[in-house]
């Protein structure tokens, strides 16, 4: 492993969540870093998302219970679930690798690990919204999983015993305590969990756009370009962009988010098994009088509402399918009808429908780390539902890891050498 140092040149791949937090710690650390992103900071997967920074979100999708769901997942009985069937079957490598992850001993290397990394990053995220000057965003008010129905509630004991076993805040809310805290919710929902200590922000875009003003301020250069092409020579990479520019860098942090994966593979011919999670986004002027303090979790509608800058945003749970494929509106639709009948919205804003991809690997777990057998060059990527929370412990863990600093959690969890090979 060829390890950095102050003064070095890196050049950072994405500026997204996990690319700018890269940046911003290895340029706290005195690094000369530039960053590239054809639409500039946080404007993808980054500016889609639902905002949500909790420890409630170290549960993977593929954990032990994921077996006896699964007839109902196939049959496409859950709203929060949709795959395209051919596409799905493409993938059978990391479809097959995905299952065989869900059992006991991996959910709970999974969840430990993910923990570690949610706590470092809430405490970085803090720091680092203060210095940014983006904390007015940021709401504690937790988020609350909402439950249709006694049996429903039931069925989500197994979650709920993990939260407790890693000491995540909660409290159990009957009708009258839920109207008490949100009080236009419809009154469909008998039980919900409230998830404490967690945040929320209402732009997270603009939590990525502060962060790289933040960059700028300290140093770090953000240019709009698109890596198109990488080459080693002697004891350096050089970064090819489309715009024409070649950026000489003692290492490059690749940080593409979903686009990491044919990257590694047209560029160094290295397979990374990278599923896409696609998501869709939708806003609503509320309706008059009706607002929404926190988001929202409708465990049987399969969306999360939350209250943004924009309006209420709708986001829709998973579908399975090509990162390029067109947008399936059906999921969406199913979304908006099911939020309607649990909350008054109002119109749809101007802004139009939004889809993006959640990179996941087999184990839900991010690569963070050395790039085996390419010297300097490093990983940060696959960070499935939980990237723009993570976003910063990735960056803190990575930046340490380049300058051989001792580590805030362990590494090993993370380590690319999981799923690629020299
Ligand atoms: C519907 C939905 C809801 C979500 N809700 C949450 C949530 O509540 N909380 C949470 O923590 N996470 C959430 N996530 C997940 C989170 O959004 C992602 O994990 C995270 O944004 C990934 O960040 P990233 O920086 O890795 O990727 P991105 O934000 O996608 O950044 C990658 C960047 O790479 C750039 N790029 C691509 N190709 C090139 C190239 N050749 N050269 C240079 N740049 C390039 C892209 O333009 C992009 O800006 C959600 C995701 C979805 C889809």
């Amino acid at each position: 492993m060829t390890q950095a140092r102050a003064g070095q040149r890196v050049v950072v791949l994405g500026a997204g969540m996990v690319g700018v937090a890269c940046a911003l710690s290895l340029r706290q650390r005195g690094l000369a870093v530039t960053v590239i992103d054809p639409l500039g900071p946080g404007a993808a997967t980054s500016h889609g998302n639902a905002g949500v920074l909790a420890r409630s979100s170290l549960m993977p999708f593929n954990h032990p219970g994921l077996w006896a769901q699964l007839p109902n997942l196939l049959r496409g009985r859950n709203p929060g679930f949709r795959y395209h069937p051919l596409w799905t079957l493409g993938q059978w490598r990391w479809g097959l690798s995905f299952l065989a992850h869900a059992r006991e001993p991996v959910f709970r290397e999974t969840t430990t690990a993910l923990d570690a990394l949610i706590r470092h990053s809430g405490t970085v995220h803090r720091r680092w919204m203060d210095a940014a000057g983006v904390a007015q965003r940021r709401r504690d008010d937790g988020w609350l999983f909402l439950y249709r129905s006694e049996a429903a509630f039931a069925a989500g004991a197994f979650g709920r015993e993990t939260l407790a076993r890693f000491g995540v805040a909660t409290r159990v809310l009957n009708a009258p305590a839920l109207h008490d805290l949100e009080p236009h919710l419809k009154p469909v929902f008998p039980r919900t969990l409230w998830v404490q200590n967690a945040s929320a922000v209402d732009s997270p875009g603009e939590v990525v756009r502060g962060y790289a003003a933040w960059l700028q301020a300290l140093g770090g250069v953000l240019q709009v370009d698109q890596a198109q092409r990488l080459t080693r020579a002697e004891r350096s990479w050089t970064v090819h962009t489309s715009g024409g520019a070649a950026l000489p860098a003692d290492h490059v942090v690749l940080a593409l988010g979903p686009w990491s994966r044919d990257f590694l593979r047209e560029q160094l011919g290295l397979r990374l098994p990278m599923g896409f999670e696609r998501g869709q986004h939708r806003h609503f002027h509320p309706s008059p009088g009706a607002s929404l303090n926190r988001p929202v979790y409708d465990t049987a509608g399969g969306y999360v509402l939350a209250p943004m800058a924009q309006g209420l945003r709708l986001t829709t749970g998973v579908e399975l399918n090509a990162q390029q494929a067109p947008p399936n509106r059906e999921q969406l639709e199913a979304a908006e009808r099911a939020a309607r009948e649990a909350m008054p919205l109002g119109e749809r804003t101007q802004d139009p429908d939004w889809l993006g991809s959640r990179p996941t690997l087999p184990d839900c777990r991010p690569m963070i780390g050395a790039c085996p057998g390419h010297a300097g060059l490093w990983l940060a990527l696959g960070h499935q539902h939980i990237g723009f929370s993570t976003g910063p412990g990735t960056g803190e863990l990575l930046a340490q890891l380049m300058l051989g600093e001792p580590t805030t959690i362990d590494p090993q969890p993370f380590s690319p050498g999981r799923f690629l090979r020299a």
